[in-house]
């Protein structure tokens, strides 16, 4: 990709900008990196800056309307060189240029200030909630440089979350289990028509092989499902396809989740995307203010992928629904957790039963559900 790239003068000592430099052949040094404000010229913008404000806090997405996760977020990328037409991203930024925090021990000071807050409590924290994990890590190496870091931090656990199969940086590294490298997954149909500029399905599921076979765990998203042309044979043969590629032992969750859009979005979705049909299927309006299929829809997607994941790859990820309610859950699995905070705590207590070690004591639920973040 051609780009412009600025690197913020008082991180040019850093490994991060140290390597952008290296790698990229236009590159200025400036005191504060240019704001952009056109979405897809901000995707032609690399800026390798200092973090501001106050970086850790709980996934934007978190409704006391749904049962959440309780995942923790660190923004420290903002902007994606990827172009989904269905990206939250192209409604949400002010500032588009495309950026990557440089300074390392800044961000991770606030993740640990915060962890130390309630020692007991197994946080799960994630670098995706404004952009790709590793989109830009060949440009970069600043998830290699969070997985090195991320091992004396006992209580927590990292999720890079991507589109990419930019995982050669990661590979090698000691990273003592203590991250899951997760991927966002959809058919190839769906790839080609939605998600424009991403890595293709067979380098993702190869990516999947690379960091599995390195002793990684691996975390799926099926998030945002789409409906498509025949999508129940589509989302069949991406479950075959991912569990020849990964062992279910090696896969520390799975979401489910469905398109899920802004009112105000749609009209950016159609202004970008002349092409896409997102915005064409029956969809009602969420409690959260957010566009979702009509319910009987998401019921039939979620339940079918659900039996096809329990059918390929047995009962031992732990699944859950993003952003959907306690009867949505009951449908599709049976039953459903009380709370977001009872959430939380299955999923610690399945991490700490299906991988000895990396959840630091035993999970208390009474102390998860009593202690609301
Ligand atoms: S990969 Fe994620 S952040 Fe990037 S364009 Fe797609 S939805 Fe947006």
């Amino acid at each position: 990709m051609k780009y412009k790239g600025y690197v913020e003068k008082s991180q040019q000592g850093s490994a991060i900008a140290q390597h952008f430099s290296k790698v990229s052949d236009n590159v200025a040094e400036v005191d504060v990196a240019p704001n952009t404000s056109d979405y897809r010229n901000g995707k032609k913008v690399i800026a390798i800056t200092q973090k501001k404000g106050s970086a850790f806090s709980r996934c934007a997405s978190q409704s006391d309307k749904y049962i959440c996760c309780n995942v923790y977020v660190l923004p420290s990328v903002s902007n994606c060189p990827y172009d989904c037409s269905y990206c939250f991203l192209q409604n949400y930024l002010t500032d588009t240029t495309t950026s990557v925090v440089a300074d390392t021990a800044a961000l991770l000071a606030d993740v640990k200030k915060r962890a130390a807050e309630e020692p007991w409590r197994f946080f799960r924290f994630g670098t995706w909630e404004l952009g790709d994990s590793l989109a830009l890590e060949p440009e970069t190496h600043a998830s290699a440089e969070l997985v090195v870091a991320v091992q004396s931090m006992k209580n927590c656990l990292l999720e890079l979350k991507t589109k990419s199969a930019h995982v050669d940086s990661l590979l090698g590294l000691d990273h003592g289990r203590r991250v899951v490298i997760a991927w966002s997954l959809n058919p190839q149909a769906v790839i080609t028509a939605e998600e424009l500029k991403t890595a293709p399905l067979q380098a993702r599921l190869e990516a999947i092989k690379k960091v599995a076979d390195d002793g990684y765990l691996v975390a799926i998203h099926f998030d945002p499902m789409i409906l498509h042309e025949d999508w129940e044979a589509g989302y069949e043969q991406l479950i075959e396809q991912l569990f020849q590629m990964v062992s279910p032992k090696q896969v520390a969750w799975i979401s489910i989740g469905s398109l899920r859009f802004n009112p105000e979005m749609k009209k950016s979705m159609e202004h970008n995307f002349p092409k896409s049909r997102m915005t064409s299927a029956e969809m009602v309006l969420g409690d959260d203010g957010k566009m979702r299929y009509i319910k009987p829809l998401r019921t039939a997607m979620y339940k079918h992928l659900y039996q096809l994941i329990r059918h390929h790859g047995g009962n031992e990820p732990y699944v859950y629904l993003c952003m959907e309610r306690w009867d949505m859950w009951k449908k599709v699995f049976g039953a459903s957790p009380e709370s977001a905070e009872h959430l939380d705590f299955l999923m610690t207590e399945s991490l700490y039963r299906r991988f000895p070690g990396l959840v630091h004591q035993a999970p208390d639920r009474e102390s998860y559900e009593s202690s609301k973040v």
